[in-house]
């Protein structure tokens, strides 16, 4: 019998890989495996926990994808181990064989270790679908009306925001001195942070959690701030890091450090199996993830593809109708380098420039053309002549392009 492809996981990277796999391997069988009941993007999550869309709303493929792509799909179904000596995947009541395995089983969120909150009842993360139920259902039995939130992070904010829609009251706590850190710098901070507090939010920035007060339920009724200060609170949420989800690997010899070691074609330190995704920890956003799959998927059919994008952070952020792209470096992390901003209405714009190259970019307030930056950050092209002649916030696409020989426009 024909071993199949076996994917383990149905979000950004494997379902961008199963795609893959089907295009180039129209015939073979390809079995996927999920914990998740229902495929679902994380980054939509905050529209269930707001009540904007329900579980099926939250799905980025079309319903009848599995079925349309010849595609098995063992919903609701957890690789506990893996052997690789026998190719094979084990589950609960059973095992799957593999041709080729790839492991896209994302990352899972972590709770700090402050008093309580790793025993407490009423202490969530926000990481899938599961997550926003449970918090739904203490809204529910416990008629939340105040909600402390660790971390200001993509994902402290989004649950702020759903939260808020619902008429909860939020105060956020970030280590940081300013929210969304790893993709904002002072000023776009500020723009976030301001939005969110007419919003009614309230923030303790440069500030940890250290304590907490627990009830006769083992439940959470106020979190002890360092400076002393106690917020009470009907359910805490962690939104502040995640780890590479790899529990399941434990004696699989595969090699990994913190996420599943993998080379270029995202090949791991056996041959027939690959990984893509947050679980091999290179990014921890959906566009990488999906690119991520779709190498991995190309070269588990034998092609030779690689992956080389180095700007991990890269997102698109909007908050309250604030749209914002930041890309790589949001502050110089060298000496040396050259740091643009323009702030004009409801407006700001900063670019990173070193050894002639951009290192970072951030657009708050407008976000057009701005594929025109991801492009010069992503190939790295030499700016620095151009800067000779006009502003950084004057180039364009006409100003790398030229004719070649047959008078057809190319890029220099
Ligand atoms: C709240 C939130 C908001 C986000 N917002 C953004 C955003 O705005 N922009 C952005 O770029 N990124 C965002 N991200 C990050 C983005 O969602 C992830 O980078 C992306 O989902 C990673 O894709 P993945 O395929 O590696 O993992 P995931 O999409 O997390 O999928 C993991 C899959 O593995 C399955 N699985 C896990 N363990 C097992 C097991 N043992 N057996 C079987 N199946 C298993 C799960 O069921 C799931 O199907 C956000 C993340 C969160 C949590």
């Amino acid at each position: 019998m024909v071993k199949p492809y076996v994917i383990i996981g149905t979000g950004a990277a494997g379902i961008a890989a199963a795609e893959r796999l089907r295009l180039l391997k129209p015939e073979a069988p390809i079995q996927m495996m999920s914990v998740d009941e229902y495929s679902h993007s994380r980054c939509m999550l905050h529209k269930y926990l707001g009540g904007e869309r329900d579980e099926k709303g939250l799905s980025f493929v079309d319903e009848d994808f599995f079925e349309k792509k010849n595609i098995m799909w063992g919903r609701g179904q957890a690789a506990k181990a893996i052997d690789p000596k026998e190719k094979r995947v084990i589950m609960e009541n059973g095992y799957q064989p593999y041709e080729k395995l790839l492991i896209a089983t994302g990352s899972v969120f972590g709770i700090p270790p402050i008093p309580n909150f790793r025993t407490a009842a009423n202490v969530f993360g926000f990481r899938d679908l599961s997550d926003a139920q449970k918090m739904n259902k203490a809204i529910e039995e416990l008629n939340a009306k105040h909600v402390f939130i660790v971390g200001s992070g993509l994902v402290g904010l989004d649950v702020a925001y759903a939260l808020i829609e619902r008429g909860i009251q939020v105060t956020i706590a970030e280590m940081a001195d300013r929210v969304l850190p790893l993709q904002t710098d002072a000023v776009s901070a500020r723009a976030y942070q301001e939005l969110f507090e007419k919003a009614g939010a309230v923030f303790k920035l440069g500030i940890g959690a250290s304590d907490s007060v627990v009830n006769e339920k083992n439940q959470i009724t106020a979190v002890k701030l360092s400076n002393g200060e106690e917020i009470p609170c009907d359910f805490v949420v962690c939104a502040a890091g995640v780890r590479p989800n790899l529990s399941f690997l434990e004696g699989s010899g595969l090699a990994v450090e913190r996420g599943i070691v993998v080379d270029e074609c995202m090949r791991t330190s056996d041959p027939d199996i690959y990984a893509a995704g947050d679980v091999t920890a290179l990014s921890g956003i959906w566009p990488n993830a999906m690119d991520q799959g779709r190498i991995a998927a190309a070269n588990m059919c034998g092609q030779q593809q690689k992956y080389m994008d180095t700007f991990c952070i890269k997102n698109t952020i909007n908050f309250f109708g604030l749209t914002m792209l930041s890309v790589g470096e949001v502050e110089p992390k060298e000496e040396g380098s050259q740091v643009y901003t323009r702030e004009c209405r409801n407006a700001y714009q900063k670019v990173i420039v070193r050894d002639g190259m951009i290192k970072g970019v951030q657009f708050q307030g407008d976000i057009s053309h701005t594929g025109f930056w991801q492009y010069l950050i992503k190939n790295q092209i030499d700016i620095s002549g151009k800067l000779k002649e006009k502003s950084v916030f004057d180039l364009s696409y006409g100003d790398f392009y030229e004719t070649d020989e047959l008078g057809e426009y190319r890029y220099t």
